[in-house]
C-alpha cells in the first residue's frame, strides 16, 4: 500500500482550532487522510436553540476556521443535522475507515458522542477518541482512593504534580475530498440585546496574538492586578478558551515557559487553569450538578424568586452601582471580570433570594465565554451550594467589595455613566447622599439613578435563615465553632 491509505473522518467539537488539536493529529500521519468536519444542528433544532451570544460568536469561528483549513488545501465539511445519521453518512461517502474526535465532558454532548460512537461501530469503522480540553484529563488526577477530588487546595497540589502534556503542532496540509458541504445557515434572529453585542476576532491567529499579548504585558501583573474589574488585570483568554480556539495545555505551556524566560512565578495564574479542570471533573464525576445543588440538602432552600427584582439585577437597575455596572458590563460587551461575576452571583441569590440556577441561565445567554462547568461550579461556589463553595454564612456586602476592589469607581464610572460626577467617597453608595449633595452632583435618586432595591443587612439575616433551615443542628454548631 502507497502512502495516505487510510481516511479519518475528523468530527470538530469545542476544539474549533488547527494547533494542538489531539483529535485532528490523530487523523493526520504519514498513512492517513484527515476529512475535517463540522456539524451545525439542523433548521428545526436551531430555531428551538435558546439565543446566545456564544452562539453567535460559534457561528463566527466556524467561518473562519473553514477558511483556515482550505490555507492548507482541505475543506472543512458542513453538515446540517442530527450527529448520529451526518457522521455514518459521511463515512460511508468518504469510504472513511473510522472517525476521532476530542472527548467532551458535558452530560449532554458525551450522550450525543456514544449515540454516534454506537452508529460508527455497527457499520464496522473504528473510533479514536481524543482527550477533551482539560489540560489534565479527569481520570488523571485522583485521590490515593482513587476517587475524585472534591477540594480545590489538594485537587491543586496532585494537578501540579503531573505534567501536562506537550502541544503538538497544526497540520502543515491537508487534502479535498469530492464531497458536498453545506454552506454555514445564518442564525435566527435573536433579541435585539443579544445581537447587538459585538463579537470579537474569530481567527485562530487572533487568539494567539491575545495569549502573547498576555504573556509579553500581562502575566507580570497578574497576580496584584487580578481582582479589579476597572483595569485590565486579567487575561481575557475565556473566550478563546471556552470555544476550543486556543488549547488550555498551550496556554499553560505557554505561560510556564515565558514565566522561566522571565524569571516570574506564575503560580497565580496557573492555579486558575487548574480550576477550570477542577471544575470540569466535578461536572464528569458529579453530572447532576447541571440540575441540581452539588450539596443536595441545598435543593430545599426555599428561594423568593422574586420576578421584578430578577429584573432590575439583569438590567443593572439594583441601586447598587458596583452591580449596576457588572451586569451592564455583560449585556454590552458579553464578558464580566471574575470579582464582579462573585459579588453578582452573591448578591443575586444572597441579596435577591433568587436560585442560582435563574443566574446561570442568564450568564449562559449573555457570556461569550459561557462554559457549562466553569458557570456551574461558578454559581454553585457563590451560592454556596457546590463543592468547595464560599461557606454560606459569608455573604459579600456589595459596598464594602466596591470600596475594596474598584476604590476609585472607575468600574461603576464606566458602565454606569449616570454616577460619573459623584466623588470617589460618594460612588459607592449614592443612596447616602444628602438632597443638596443629589443637587449638587445632578444625580436625583429614584430618578437618575435607582434607590437600593433590597436593605442588604436586613436581607443578610434573611439568608441566613434561609441556609440555616437546610442545615442540620449538629453542623449548625460545628459551623458557628
Ligand atoms: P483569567 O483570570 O485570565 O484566567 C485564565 C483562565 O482560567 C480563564 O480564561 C478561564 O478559562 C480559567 N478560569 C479563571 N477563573 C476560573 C474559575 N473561577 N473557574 C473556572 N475557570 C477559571 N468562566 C468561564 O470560562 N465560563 C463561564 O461561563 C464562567 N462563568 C462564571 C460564573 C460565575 C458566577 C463565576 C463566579 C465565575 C465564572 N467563570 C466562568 C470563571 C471566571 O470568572 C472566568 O473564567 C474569568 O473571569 C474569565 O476571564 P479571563 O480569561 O480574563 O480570566
Amino acid at each position: 500500500m502507497g502512502a495516505l491509505n487510510r481516511r479519518l473522518v475528523a468530527w470538530y467539537r469545542r476544539d474549533l482550532r488547527l494547533y494542538d488539536n489531539p483529535a485532528l493529529s490523530l487523523s493526520v500521519s504519514s498513512d492517513t487522510m484527515a476529512a475535517p468536519v463540522f456539524i451545525i444542528p439542523s433548521p428545526y433544532e436551531l430555531s428551538r436553540a435558546i439565543p446566545s451570544v456564544q452562539l453567535r460568536f460559534l457561528f463566527k469561528r466556524i467561518s473562519e476556521l473553514s477558511k483556515e483549513i482550505e490555507t492548507i488545501g482541505g475543506q472543512l465539511i458542513i453538515r446540517q443535522g442530527e450527529p448520529e445519521v451526518e457522521i455514518p453518512r459521511l463515512i460511508c461517502e468518504l469510504n472513511a475507515d473510522g472517525l476521532c474526535f476530542s472527548q467532551s465532558l458535558e452530560p449532554s454532548e458525551h450522550a450525543c458522542e456514544e449515540r454516534v460512537c454506537r452508529a460508527v461501530e455497527a457499520m464496522g469503522a473504528a473510533v479514536f477518541k481524543a482527550p477533551g480540553s482539560s489540560i489534565q484529563s479527569p481520570d488523571k488526577i485522583l485521590t490515593a482512593q482513587a476517587q475524585p477530588f472534591q477540594v480545590f487546595t489538594p485537587y491543586l497540589r496532585k494537578w501540579r504534580e503531573n505534567d501536562p502534556p506537550t502541544p503538538i503542532p497544526a497540520p502543515t496540509m491537508l487534502v479535498r475530498f469530492p464531497v458536498t458541504s453545506e454552506s454555514i445557515p445564518s442564525l435566527p434572529q435573536s433579541d435585539r440585546d443579544i445581537d447587538s453585542i459585538s463579537l470579537p476576532d474569530a481567527s485562530e491567529s487572533s487568539a494567539q496574538r491575545a495569549l502573547d499579548e498576555f504573556l509579553d504585558n500581562g502575566l507580570i501583573h497578574y497576580s496584584t492586578q487580578r481582582d479589579f474589574p476597572g483595569i485590565k488585570g486579567t487575561s481575557r483568554l475565556s473566550l478563546y478558551l471556552s470555544c476550543g480556539v486556543l488549547s488550555a495545555a498551550q496556554v499553560y505551556r505557554d505561560t510556564m515557559d515565558r514565566a522561566l524566560s522571565m524569571g516570574l512565578k506564575a503560580d497565580v495564574f496557573t492555579a486558575e487553569l487548574a480550576w477550570r479542570d477542577f471544575y470540569r471533573q466535578i461536572l464528569h464525576y458529579f453530572p447532576y450538578v447541571e440540575q441540581e445543588c452539588f450539596k443536595t440538602k441545598y435543593n430545599d432552600i426555599q428561594w423568593g424568586n422574586d420576578e421584578e427584582l430578577f429584573t432590575a439585577w439583569k438590567f443593572g437597575q439594583t441601586g447598587y452601582p458596583f452591580i449596576d455596572a457588572a451586569m451592564r458590563q455583560l449585556l454590552t460587551e458579553g464578558w464580566m471580570h471574575n470579582r464582579a461575576r462573585m459579588v453578582t452571583a452573591s448578591f443575586l441569590t444572597k441579596d435577591l433570594h433568587i436560585n442560582w440556577q435563574w443566574g446561570e441561565k442568564h450568564f449562559k445567554r449573555y457570556l461569550l465565554d459561557a462554559d457549562l462547568s466553569a458557570n456551574n461550579g461558578g454559581w454553585q461556589w457563590s451560592a454556596s451550594t457546590g463543592t468547595d463553595a464560599q461557606p454560606w454564612f459569608r455573604i459579600f456586602n456589595p459596598t464594602l467589595q466596591a470600596q475594596r476592589f474598584d476604590p476609585n469607581g472607575d468600574y461603576i464610572r464606566q458602565y454606569c455613566p449616570e454616577l460619573k460626577c459623584l466623588p470617589s467617597s460618594i460612588i459607592h453608595r449614592p443612596w447616602m447622599m444628602s438632597e443638596l449633595e443629589q443637587k449638587q452632583y445632578g444625580v436625583l435618586i429614584g430618578r437618575d439613578y435607582p434607590a437600593p432595591i433590597v436593605d442588604h443587612t436586613q436581607r443578610r439575616q434573611q439568608t441566613l435563615n434561609l441556609y440555616k433551615s437546610c442545615e442540620a443542628p449538629g453542623a449548625l454548631d460545628a459551623e458557628a465553632g
